[in-house]
């Protein structure tokens, strides 16, 4: 049997090999919420931790598939690159979040609390809240009413219900996460929100319990006011591979890409890997468990693909230290997303590279540096520019493409 959601690359792949005999009816069903989510991938936490990446389920589907068959599925794979160049040229939207929801004085109220434990009175946001905390999984149209239903009909900050999302999801992306919570809200689009409708649940969930639900007739939008910082910055521009000439030098893996040995550090020879196992102080208890899952299945490749010793550091605090008593001179990792990784981890690596004669070597996938940058403005342009890349139409002659 497949795992409900794959905690191991060779699940992902058996779970992307099953999904594939089903893509072209995704278009058509992907809305449609059904026991057991058999119109959608599940995919999801394994392509956010990068057990396989965005660019390995592109290639699979496209040797399957013709481009205009499921253009549907790549479009959504790729809803997760926009959010993510998006939130990078615009760090201060994640800061914000963050500090809505660090300030000990916003303490949940009992609303929240009620919504928060499936005590909400609406049975069908309740049947939600229990599958999230139970399976750290909710379909995509179950997150916009959910987030719907907390915004605007419970009028709860919604910094805090998508707090709530990042601790129980096994996906958590502060990117998808963040960005959708205020595209709900009607901060991304400014004004135009989303509301959870009663007759749009029925459609598409039918098997919903109704008690409550008729109170959502009522619901009037209520647009948050937007303090975050807006401003734009450059992309942080990192090479993808390293310089071959490089020698001793030490590979430092996270959660956010655990499939490094199929990347261009494939080859690569390091003298020692440090894990760094970041976790997040308040997420739940299932989440723990599939981390535990993920990261014990992606020691083990890398320790049969480099075959050298790999220590597993659980706070960013302590890398300096061990990097010192190593003395590792040069420091190789895939760059982390904007998001609470990057917020542990930039101010160690800073300390580190101050203070001693480490080097800091930061890559990213060409994937991200191909197109990170076209998250300029909405989806739809982004989509237009990206899907014109040769990776989406392999058989045609290949081309250099820059945007
Ligand atoms: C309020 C809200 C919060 C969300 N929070 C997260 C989150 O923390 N982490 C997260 O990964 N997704 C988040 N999403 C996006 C989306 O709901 C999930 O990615 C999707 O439901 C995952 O299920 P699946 O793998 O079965 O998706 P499928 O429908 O099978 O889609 C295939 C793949 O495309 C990507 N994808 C699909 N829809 C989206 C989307 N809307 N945005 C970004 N990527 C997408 C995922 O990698 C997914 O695995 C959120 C959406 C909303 C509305």
């Amino acid at each position: 049997m497949l795992d409900p959601f794959p905690a191991t690359r060779s699940a992902a792949l058996d779970r992307l090999d099953a999904f594939s005999s089903h893509v072209k009816r995704y278009a058509g069903t992907r809305n449609f919420i059904a026991a057991g989510h058999p119109h959608v991938s599940r995919l999801s936490a394994a392509i956010r931790h990068r057990l396989i990446t965005e660019e390995e389920v592109v290639r699979f589907i496209l040797e399957r598939h013709s481009f205009s068959s499921i253009e549907k599925f790549l479009q959504e794979v790729c809803w997760r690159t926009y959010w993510k160049g998006w939130l990078a040229k615009r760090p201060g939207i994640w800061l914000d979040a963050v500090a809505r929801t660090s300030n000990k004085n916003n303490e949940p109220s009992d609303l929240a609390r009620d919504a928060m434990n499936a005590r909400s009175g609406c049975a069908v946001m309740d049947e939600f809240t229990n599958e999230l905390r139970s399976t750290g999984y909710l379909h995509n149209h179950a997150r916009m009413w959910w987030a719907a239903y907390w915004i605007h009909h419970l009028k709860l900050p919604w910094a805090l219900g998508a707090q709530f999302f990042l601790d129980h999801l096994l996906d958590a992306d502060p990117a998808s996460n963040t960005l959708s919570w205020r595209w709900v809200a009607g901060l991304h689009t400014p004004g135009k929100t989303y509301i959870a409708r009663p007759d749009n649940i029925a459609r598409y969930h039918p098997q919903h319990p109704t008690a409550g639900l008729e109170a959502l007739h009522q619901t009037q939008p209520s647009i948050p006011v937007d303090h975050a910082d807006l401003t734009t910055h450059p992309l942080p521009r990192c090479p993808a591979s390293i310089d071959n000439s490089l020698e001793n030098f030490t590979l430092l893996v996270h959660a956010e890409d655990l499939s490094i040995e199929h990347s261009n550090l494939a080859p690569s020879k390091p003298a020692a890997i440090v894990f760094l196992d970041h976790r997040d102080s308040h997420i739940s208890a299932a989440r723990h468990a599939w981390l535990d899952t993920v990261i014990a299945d992606a020691q083990q490749r890398l320790s049969d693909h480099y075959s050298v010793p790999i220590t597993t550091i659980h706070q960013a605090t302590e890398l300096p230290q061990w990097l010192q008593q190593q003395q590792v001179q040069h420091l190789i990792a895939m760059a982390p997303q904007v998001g609470s990784l990057a917020d542990a981890l930039f101010p160690a690596i800073n300390e580190l590279t101050q203070c001693n004669n480490c080097q800091m070597h930061w890559l990213q996938r060409p994937w991200d540096q191909d197109f990170y940058p076209a998250a300029r403005s909405g989806f739809f342009p982004f989509w237009k520019k990206v899907s014109r890349a040769p990776i989406f139409h392999p058989q045609e002659p290949q081309q250099v493409f820059a945007f």
